[in-house]
């Protein structure tokens, strides 16, 4: 057992780091006041092979693992979770579709281009009745001359109106069948969307609580025609896949939460040092040395579930159930530790300039995006045979 990280990942570790207090930070509270997009960071991102981390080389990947998308996830969300959503969204629900059910003609059309980091996938499962109940899709995909016809809407699509946004992979019912009982089974399948389809658009970004840098929209799909080719993986087995998909999203979600937990010990740490009170700095108080410590305890135990499930993923184990703990035990202590942050920073954890201030509003999408608090409480004790 040895949770050391190798030469290798702590090299990633250590330079997306620097990167991230260095180019990153300075411009997150601008960019989450403006609710802009930040796109000369993303492009620095995509320069640094971020967006081509788990893919093999042979797809103009980095030839890494999922652990290291992690990694990197971890060292983005310290200071601004809208980056590193940018990224988790752009690779585990864009791009990883392609590579995990896509034919070979699928992966060398859409994987380079993804994988540089020039271009973004979404991924479009939600609607405004299908979220944790995501087989509740309506949008249909009927064959006609050799062509899907699209119709629907989407709710909530990360990445999906950027300039750079090219592709939204779609989950669409091909088909139903009624049951002997009169009910109606529905075949739901992953079809490919670019997104300079005719019909295709990305309505109003949303007003969002948090993640202002971050790209959502709703989607529209009207009569949208696209090739047979382009449905993703066997026919019927769209809503199958999408869950193994987020499956593993988890688990970037856990390490992305990871990084917002320890984002808020760090600049806590800094602030309690520094802000004086009484003749002397909070920091020696001993109720703000407990709520840091409790703070750097949840950070800790977040980093090790997301670690565990990684490793079994990686080891080709079992890791659903660990996946959905980690995401549980990061998105609370994300929560949980960016009130503690808030309130060590007294009036000014107020004031949205702070980091501290922003981890709170974002922190709170980390117990409901990828399947809601609920939702991995519901797939943990189904686990335990309840
Ligand atoms: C910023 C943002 C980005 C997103 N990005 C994407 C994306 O890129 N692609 C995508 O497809 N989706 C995306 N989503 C959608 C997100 O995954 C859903 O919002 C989430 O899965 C919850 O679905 P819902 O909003 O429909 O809530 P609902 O499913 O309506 O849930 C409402 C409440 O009921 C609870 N609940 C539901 N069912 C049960 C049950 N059986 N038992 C107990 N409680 C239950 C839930 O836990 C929740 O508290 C995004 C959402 C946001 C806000």
């Amino acid at each position: 057992m040895n949770f050391e990280l190798s030469e290798e990942y702590q090299d990633l570790v250590d330079t997306v780091r620097d990167f991230a207090d260095e180019v990153v930070a300075p411009v997150s509270a601008k960019h989450d006041e403006e609710h802009s997009f930040p796109y000369a960071v993303v492009d620095q991102m995509a320069e640094m092979g971020l967006f081509g981390l788990p893919f093999p080389e042979e797809y103009g990947g980095m030839g890494g693992d999922y652990f290291a998308l992690c990694l990197a996830l971890e060292q983005l969300a310290r200071v601004d979770q809208s980056v590193a959503i940018t990224l988790e969204a752009g690779v585990s629900l864009g791009a990883m579709p392609v590579y995990r059910f896509g034919s070979e003609e699928q992966k060398r059309q859409w994987l380079p281009l993804l994988a540089s980091g020039k271009a973004l996938g979404g991924f479009g499962l939600t609607e405004s009745e299908a979220g944790s109940d995501a087989s509740g899709t309506k949008t249909t995909a009927k064959l006609e001359n050799g062509e899907w016809v699209i119709n629907g809407t989407k709710e909530f699509i990360t990445n999906s109106g950027t300039d750079i946004t090219q592709l939204v992979t779609v989950t669409a019912v091909t088909d139903t069948t009624t049951r002997d009982d009169g009910s109606v089974k529905k075949e739901i399948s992953t079809i490919l969307v670019p997104t300079n389809t005719p019909g295709f658009k990305a309505e109003k970004a949303y007003n969002k609580v948090g993640w202002n840098a971050s790209d959502t929209h709703p989607l529209t799909l009207t009569d949208v025609h696209v090739p047979e080719a382009n449905l993703l993986g066997t026919r019927g087995r769209g809503y199958a896949n999408f869950l193994q998909i987020l499956d593993e999203g988890r688990i970037a979600i856990a390490a992305l939460a990871t990084g917002a937990a320890q984002g808020c010990v760090e600049e806590s740490i800094k602030y309690a040092k520094e802000r004086q009170a009484f003749g002397t700095n909070i920091g020696s108080f001993q109720s703000i040395q407990f709520k840091i410590a409790r703070m750097q305890a949840r950070a800790h135990t977040a980093r090790l579930a997301y670690y565990d499930a990684a490793s079994r993923m990686l080891a080709g184990k079992p890791f659903k159930t660990e996946a959905s703990i980690a995401k549980l035990v990061a998105g609370e202590a994300a929560m949980d530790n960016a009130r503690d942050a808030t309130q060590i920073f007294g009036g000014y954890g107020f004031i949205n300039e702070f980091t501290v201030s922003r981890h709170y509003r974002d922190s709170k999408i980390l117990e409901v995006g990828e399947g809601t608090t609920e939702v991995q409480l519901m797939l943990i004790a189904r686990e335990l045979g309840l």
